[in-house]
């Protein structure tokens, strides 16, 4: 199998709704801040119930990124510095809006 970094638009909110955080044991949901969530055939949180269609982590050697595709194969992997920056320009936004 090959693996190529592909640019689309998207619904940050959507991707913020549905990802989770791995690293290469565990996962975090970033909805109820659970840590240590099992990756194999994982689909919802088991705390909160929230459905999982894509996946980033910190670390992202091509290496680690193929790991998580094979325990995850259904959720997209999200480049974790695109998604960082992105989230973070959102909550600056959402910060100083009653600033302005
Ligand atoms: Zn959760």
């Amino acid at each position: 199998m090959d693996y190529l970094r592909i640019w689309k638009e998207v619904d940050l909110a959507e991707i913020q709704a549905h990802i989770i955080i791995v690293d290469d044991i565990f996962g975090f949901c970033p909805g109820c801040r659970e840590i240590g969530i099992k990756l194999e055939d994982l689909k919802k949180c088991p705390k909160c119930g929230r459905e999982f269609k894509y996946v980033t982590s910190r670390e992202k050697s091509p290496a680690m990124v193929m790991r998580t595709r094979r325990k995850l194969p259904d959720l997209i992997f999200v480049d974790y510095d695109d998604f960082d920056r992105l989230t973070g320009k959102k909550k600056a936004e959402t910060l100083f809006k009653d600033i302005k």
